[in-house]
């Protein structure tokens, strides 16, 4: 295993970020293509700009945000944190209570750190599920928060029936539900005509707005007037709110935010997967873009192996975790061919699928021919890179 805690992932992320701006350096901007689908965002205009040095901005901002934040999300009052984290994290710190229960339904492993993590701070017991009828069967008498997270990082959506059942027998018990709708709220309602979570019946929601819509990295809540008013307490104490310039690049993000957009990448996805599936099998369909997941990509590693040599060893391979494959992947992808994804840049602990997601602003100037052959090559590299270990440590911790 070469990657192997969060010390090592934040290493390699600061190589990421080394190599992003020395290809942005070297050869503009116009030569990354960042298909991470967070593609971030800070479109503000000089007037904007000028205002956020007064009192006056904020004040503009954090109305227009209640405006337009009501709008993406429904629900009475809106509340700008500084991350999906961030508010996840406020949430439980405000509601749930010690060595009770916060119950987790997600339609598919793996949940988003936060949420144990924040569990565990309050002294809280966490359980996690992905099947239904064991949610329902195992749903403990002492809960004190439900989350939801229906659309997940891999987004893997959560049928929208099974979806309201969930928010039900959590209302039946009178406990609060958070929705973690991090992409959610997006992809859910835009490419599968979903409802919006606060439609739904959940008292709270919070979604990412960097995450397909050109905003900031941060997080958006909204929901019940009196649990956001305890919400917005509890993160002004330990500083978890958003500050005015993300809350400027928010409201113009979502000013900018346009369904059709992400309905168009619908098309494109269909084309890259077309060309792609003539070479390999590890590719899969996401709702905006396609992905390799940790096992599909060691099984096509060992099939391609196999087929270049016969009398290949699958144990040379030992060396590396599923991970590690993702990693040095992704890595092989932003340095040889300019691609980010996630698994480069990701934070500690994030998911290692490889998603090449259709609907970043960045495929627009990008041909998908183009995007063919150079995932095509990144494949072949990384077969090449496995035969060293030495090699591999190379790609993922060190920017030359
Ligand atoms: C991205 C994501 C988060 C975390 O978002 P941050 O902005 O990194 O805090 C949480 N939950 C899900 C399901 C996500 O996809």
């Amino acid at each position: 295993m070469l990657i192997k805690d969060s010390l090592d992932e934040m290493k390699k992320r600061e190589v990421s970020l080394k190599v992003i701006k020395s290809i942005i350096d070297n050869d503009g901007r116009d030569y990354l293509y960042d298909l991470t689908g967070l593609s971030g965002g800070f479109l503000a205009t000089e007037e904007d700009l000028n205002l956020l040095e007064t009192y006056i901005g904020p004040a503009i901002f954090e109305e227009k945000l209640q405006i337009l934040g009501k709008e993406h999300l429904g629900g009475e009052k809106i509340f700008a944190v500084n991350r999906t984290s961030s508010g996840i994290l406020a949430t439980i710190l405000t509601i749930a209570k010690e060595d009770s229960y916060v119950v987790h339904f997600l339609p598919e492993f793996p949940a988003h750190p936060s949420i144990p993590r924040s569990a565990s701070l309050v002294g809280a017991n966490y359980l996690e599920f992905e099947d239904i009828n064991k949610f329902i069967a195992n749903f403990p008498e002492n809960t004190s928060l439900v989350v939801i997270t229906p659309s997940t990082m891999d987004h893997k959506i959560l049928d929208e029936e099974e979806f309201k059942t969930t928010i039900d027998l959590a209302k039946d018990k009178n406990i609060p539900v958070l929705v973690d709708d991090a992409s959610g709220a997006r992809l859910r309602t835009a490419i599968f005509s979903q409802k919006k979570a606060t439609e739904l019946g959940a008292d709270l929601v919070v979604t990412s707005t960097d995450k397909l819509m050109m905003g900031p990295r941060g997080g958006l809540m909204a929901g019940k007037e009196d649990l956001i008013d305890e919400i917005k307490t509890k993160s002004h104490q330990f500083g978890l709110e958003a500050q005015p310039p993300s809350i400027l690049a928010m409201v113009k993000g979502l000013e900018n935010y346009n369904e059709n957009d992400l309905k168009k990448s619908l098309a494109k996805k269909d084309e890259l997967m077309d060309l792609l599936a003539n070479d390999f099998e590890m590719f899969e369909k996401t709702p905006t873009g396609i992905m390799v997941s940790e096992n599909n990509l060691k099984d096509e590693i060992i099939f391609s192996l196999k087929k270049d040599k016969s009398n290949f060893n699958e144990t040379s391979l030992d060396k590396f975790s599923n991970k590690d494959f993702c990693f040095i992947w992704a890595m092989l992808l932003l340095k040889e061919e300019h691609i980010v994804t996630i698994p480069a840049v990701s934070m500690p602990g994030a998911s290692a699928t490889v998603r090449f997601d259709l609907a970043a602003n960045d495929v627009d100037r990008m041909d998908i021919d183009i995007l063919y052959k150079r995932i095509n090559n990144s494949f072949k590299k990384l077969l090449n890179v496995l035969k060293s270990e030495k090699i591999a440590k190379n790609i993922l911790f060190s920017f030359n």
